[in-house]
């Protein structure tokens, strides 16, 4: 066959394949331009599912006569109109091509009316170029009707599901706007139904409403700020976690998005209170500078690229687990006879669930913790041995920080951050000295993997080697690691790998170590050092202590975070207005 142009529609429809690909991408696509158009208020209504019938009424800005043919014409938009615009989109449409995408599988009507327009506008399409526009009624704003979908291409027809499973896609898709715009008021309906009437209001109601009661009454609060980013919503409790991962929203920038790298963060953070096969529930929204993240990866949008991966990594992992932490070491912790035998519904959370699940931080990583530095530094000569700089350990504060008396007063101590932050630079000076402290476990550790962890282990063997972790596949469907780096010996192999693998993926390019290694050494840090809730003796505080004083950069964690924090008597004195 000769080379030659393909017809508009022919092109259209092939659009559609990444587009629509079922009823809830069209319901999906109209949300979001109802979203865009400054609706208030938005009415969807279906009929089968949506196969039969989609209408999305908005109260926006409606579109202008002139308009309306182009608004159903391919890259047409009204939204962006240079590069410059495209790095920093703020609004959640910006292709122009859903409308002609889905004009070219179904038949679809727009009637909208502006305020300047005396009365309403309709134009039709189904599978060719708009008919004209024709003079009709309607408030102000737009109404979108798409029925029909894939009358003119039977072969996707064929492709969909059942009439319920169709409809609990269009009503997630609905769940996902309503979550993201708790400020509008939304209705659902189905075969004439009323199936979710949502008032504007507070997130949290919002949230209660489409995750459930129990979840609004148990969820973690999480707000977090850092410079040009702020993490703020839910976390689902972990003792009611489920088995699917459907209850997992979460929003950048206000935009539903499925990001591998924010979902692995949050995996990390319910690391020590989740068991493996469990999966969180959340609600959370990351906002970002527009410009720190591309969302023009996909037709679909749902998949972003953040320009500084790692720090937003670090910043989701540490604000969820804070989060998680604060709120286990709140929860009361009742007597061990509160509870009837086999009624663990009160059990306290986190630390006796770390237990028995066996993803508790065991005692060897602390006595690794306590272990001389490899490389310390020699002891400064002026500092007298009875008066260290971050002074003697008072006590343990939320199982969160270690509260110190020094020379000038008080010192605060993330214990975390801290000891992240020794054992990173160990695990670093390790490495560059080639001599990365392979300690060969005494009982091998064999856990489950996927194919993609499996193959993701053949490819970057030799970088785990280089670091420190001797893994080889066991079976078709296991994984065993047979040595760690000794300051990792007594954390959880299996979490660790597991970490490490799904990073090693993420960068997939060859060159990992080299590219990619304080990276990979942070990763391995955070696995190793002492989680939230670990009550830990004075003796170990103290240690952890000198520990800091000797490694280097201690005042940081890995992620630029401080680990300490000094109050001074005249700071002290200051709160409480006492003049000396
Ligand atoms: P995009 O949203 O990427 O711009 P669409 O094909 O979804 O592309 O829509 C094309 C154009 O039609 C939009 O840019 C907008 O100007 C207009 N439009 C679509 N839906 C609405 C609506 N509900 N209210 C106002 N304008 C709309
Ligand atoms: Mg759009």
């Amino acid at each position: 066959m000769a080379i030659h142009l393909l017809p508009d529609a022919l092109v259209s429809q092939i659009a559609a394949g990444e587009v629509v690909e079922r009823p809830a991408s069209v319901v999906k696509e109209l949300l979001e331009n109802a979203l865009d158009a400054g609706a208030r208020a938005i009415a969807v209504a279906l009929e089968q599912g949506g196969v039969k019938r989609i209408r999305v009424t908005d109260d926006g800005s409606g579109i202008a006569r002139a308009d309306l043919p182009l608004a159903l014409a391919r890259h047409a938009t009204s939204k962006i109109a240079s590069l410059g615009d495209l790095e920093r989109v703020a609004t959640l449409g910006f292709r122009g091509e859903a409308l002609a995408s889905i004009a070219s599988v179904a038949r679809v009507s727009i009637t909208s009316r502006t305020t300047e327009a005396e009365h309403a506008w309709r134009i039709e399409a189904a599978g060719a170029p708009a008919g004209s526009v024709e003079p009709a009624a309607h408030p102000l704003g737009t109404t979108v009707e798409v029925l029909d979908l894939y009358f003119n291409t039977p072969a996707r027809r064929k492709f969909l599901k059942t009439e319920a499973t169709e409809f609990a896609h269009c009503a997630d898709a609905f769940a996902r706007i309503a979550l993201a715009r708790p400020d509008l008021g939304l209705t659902l309906r189905h075969n004439g139904r009323v199936s979710e009437h949502l008032a504007p209001g507070p997130l949290a109601g919002r949230v209660a409403a489409l995750l459930g009661e129990e979840f609004g009454r148990t969820a973690r609060a999480v707000h977090a700020e850092a410079p040009g980013l702020r993490l703020t919503g839910f976390l689902g409790d972990p003792a009611r976690a489920r088995g699917s991962r459907d209850a997992q929203y979460v929003f950048v920038n206000r935009r539903f998005v499925r990001d591998r790298l924010v979902a692995h963060a949050l995996r990390e953070a319910y690391a020590d209170v989740l068991h493996a096969d469990r999966h969180a529930t959340y609600v959370l929204y990351l906002d970002v500078d527009p410009g720190a993240v591309d969302v023009n990866v996909h037709p679909a949008k749902t998949e972003v690229r953040f320009r500084d991966a790692r720090s937003i990594h670090q910043f989701v992992r540490h604000a969820a687990a804070r989060a998680l932490a604060v709120a286990a070491a709140a929860a009361p912790v009742p007597l061990a006879t509160a509870n009837p035998p086999g009624d663990d519904r009160f059990a306290p959370r986190a630390r006796p669930e770390q237990a028995g699940l066996g993803v508790a931080q065991p005692v060897a990583a602390y006595q690794a913790m306590l272990a001389p530095a490899p490389v310390a530094a020699a002891p400064s000569p002026e500092r007298s041995p009875d008066a260290p700089p971050l002074g003697f350990a008072l006590a343990q504060l939320h199982g969160i920080y270690i509260l110190a008396q020094n020379e000038r007063g008080l010192v605060v101590v993330d214990m975390h951050a801290a000891h992240e932050r020794i054992l990173y630079e160990q695990l670093k000076q390790a490495l560059d000295a080639r001599s990365p402290g392979a300690q060969q476990l005494l009982v091998p550790v064999t856990f489950d993997a996927d194919p993609i962890e499996l193959a993701t282990l053949e490819e970057h063997r030799a970088v785990l080697g280089a670091l420190g972790l001797d893994a080889a596949a066991a079976s078709p469907t296991a994984i065993v690691v047979r040595s760690v780096p000794g300051a990792l010996a007594g954390g959880d192999v299996a979490a660790l790998t597991r970490a490490l693998l799904a990073e090693l993926r993420e960068f997939g390019a060859s060159e990992a170590l080299t590219r990619h290694r304080d990276a990979l050494l942070a990763t391995m840090a955070c696995h190793g050092a002492v989680r939230a809730n670990r009550a830990l003796t004075v003796p170990e505080m103290n240690a952890l202590l000198r520990r800091m004083e000797d490694t280097e950069r201690a005042g940081q964690c890995n992620h630029g975070r401080p680990t300490w924090y000094q109050l001074s008597l005249a700071e002290l004195d200051k709160l409480f207005m006492r003049g000396r």
